[in-house]
């Protein structure tokens, strides 16, 4: 069984509300950390080999150290809370079940770093959570743990809720930001990073909300003993929210060193594939990570187990490896259409692009009418290498990774099921009636 960390007490009831939080011993670990220093943190956060998990897996630690600290010029803490890539709802339980948890992690971040004013920018579609998080802010503060001078320390900290809009590309760091000072929220050219030029041009550490809530038993049970959980650059726990086709979709916390198959065959976890049906693919880390194919899912090309963590499924680049990403992940079974799953993925992409770079705004159009056509049965061979071409020109060539994660699950679709493209320009009269997966797998 895998050790938790940030979902041990999201079970007992009331722990939404301050007093049961602190009864838990809740708000131990921000009184621990007032004490030390913004150093001292710091060190921890390192030790612990934290490791950002939104999707990109940054060492959290480092990104606090190229927080830029220029005289008089105030620094910022935003919370990324605009969790919005398909297959990823591992924050909204924290900040819904949580929130206390969550706050205080951004108490002793904001501490580390020297903000004054924090920031959680939710996506607009979670409607009923800044309630939930704004509630806590108040209890916390009427106790002390916010505002002014907070437990006699000195330091002050606000924490403010902003609503996004409900646009996708806000969850994009420089978008956010953008979003947060009131403008349109288009990706910002990196560098400079947020670090140096963030919120209002000022040094501004962006991190996810379960990193955030992660620091909160770093300082709990030191950096040191963060780092023994787990493998490898793969420390302490990660949240995995999964989804499609599994008998068990939830919420899970595990420690890294389970292995894939383990995690979707174990009661513990998904609990198998409904109806015995066979698991034809899998994407494990959200819809932007490529799609692999069961044989590769369960072992890495070395032939090794492929393990729950960022270096395992990794493994073999992204010819046959796939990523951690967000942690969302989404089961296929045998009677699934990769044909058709793309296609969705790509109607998705275009609708949430933000116009800005014209690869990725021309690029996603044409590659959702192309898988259309496709799908439909009314495909050439030529289009599946036109597609191919397409996703390759968009790939490493727009501002920010939209353009990327929209021509990876493209180029990873194509690699793999390339039988699948050709049997539906083969068969147009089956696309009509059935879909790939029951006709072939
Ligand atoms: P990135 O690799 O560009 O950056 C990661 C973080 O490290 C950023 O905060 C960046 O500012 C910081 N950083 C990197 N180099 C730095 C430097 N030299 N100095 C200072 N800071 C530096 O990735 P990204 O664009 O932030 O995130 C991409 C990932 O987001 C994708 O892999 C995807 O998995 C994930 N994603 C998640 C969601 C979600 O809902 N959770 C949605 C879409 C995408």
């Amino acid at each position: 069984m895998s050790k938790k960390l940030l979902l041990k007490d999201a079970h007992i009831e009331g722990i939404r509300y301050l007093e049961t939080y602190r009864k838990q011993g809740g708000y131990t670990a921000a009184e621990k950390a007032l004490k030390m220093t913004p150093d001292e943190i710091l060190e921890e956060v390192k030790t612990s080999g934290l490791r950002g998990r939104g999707g990109a897996g940054f060492p959290t630690g480092m990104k606090w150290s190229f927080l830029a600290k220029p005289e008089g010029v105030p620094r910022h803490l935003v919370v990324n809370a605009d969790e919005s890539e398909p297959g990823t709802f591992k924050d909204r339980y924290l900040m819904e079940f949580l929130p206390h948890l969550l706050i205080e992690g951004m108490l002793i971040s904001s501490y580390c770093l020297g903000s004054n004013v924090s920031y959680i920018y939710i996506r607009g579609e979670y409607s009923w959570i800044p309630d939930i998080l704004e509630e806590a802010i108040d209890e916390a503060k009427a106790a002390g743990f916010l505002g002014k001078n907070i437990l006699g320390t000195g330091f002050d900290c606000e924490i403010y809720v902003q609503r996004g809009g409900g646009a996708y590309i806000c969850g994009e760091e420089t978008a956010l930001l953008e979003s947060l000072e009131g403008k349109r929220g288009n990706p910002r050219l990196k560098p400079p990073f947020p670090a140096v030029k963030g919120l209002w041009e000022r040094p501004t550490v962006v991190n996810n909300v379960e990193s955030i809530a992660a620091i909160v038993p770093i300082i709990d049970i030191t950096g040191a003993e963060y780092a023994k959980i787990g493998i490898g650059r793969s420390t302490g726990t990660k949240l995995i929210s999964a989804c499609g086709n599994i008998n068990k979709p939830g919420v899970y916390e595990i420690d890294m060193t389970i292995t894939v198959e383990e995690f979707i065959y174990s009661e513990e976890y998904c609990g198998g594939i409904p109806n015995g049906k066979k698991l034809k693919a899998c994407i494990p880390g959200g819809s932007s990570v490529p799609i692999v194919p069961a044989n590769l899912l369960l072992k890495t090309v070395n032939g090794e187990p492929r393990y729950m963590n960022y270096e395992s499924l990794a493994d073999g680049g992204f010819a046959t490896g796939t990523m951690m990403g967000s942690g969302g992940f989404i089961v296929l079974d045998e009677d699934q259409c990769v044909v058709e799953h793309t296609m969705t993925l790509a109607r998705f992409y275009h609708h949430e692009s933000c116009g800005q770079c014209t690869p990725c705004r021309e690029g996603t159009g044409w590659m959702h009418k192309i898988l259309k056509k496709i799908e439909k049965g009314e495909g050439k061979m030529e289009d599946i290498d036109l597609l191919w071409d397409i996703q390759r020109k968009i790939e490493g060539n727009t501002i920010c990774p939209l353009g990327d994660a929209a021509a990876w699950p493209v180029a990873a679709a194509i690699r793999h099921f390339r039988d699948e493209f050709e049997w539906h320009v083969k068969n147009p009269e089956l696309c009509l009636t059935q879909n790939y997966g029951l006709a072939n797998y």
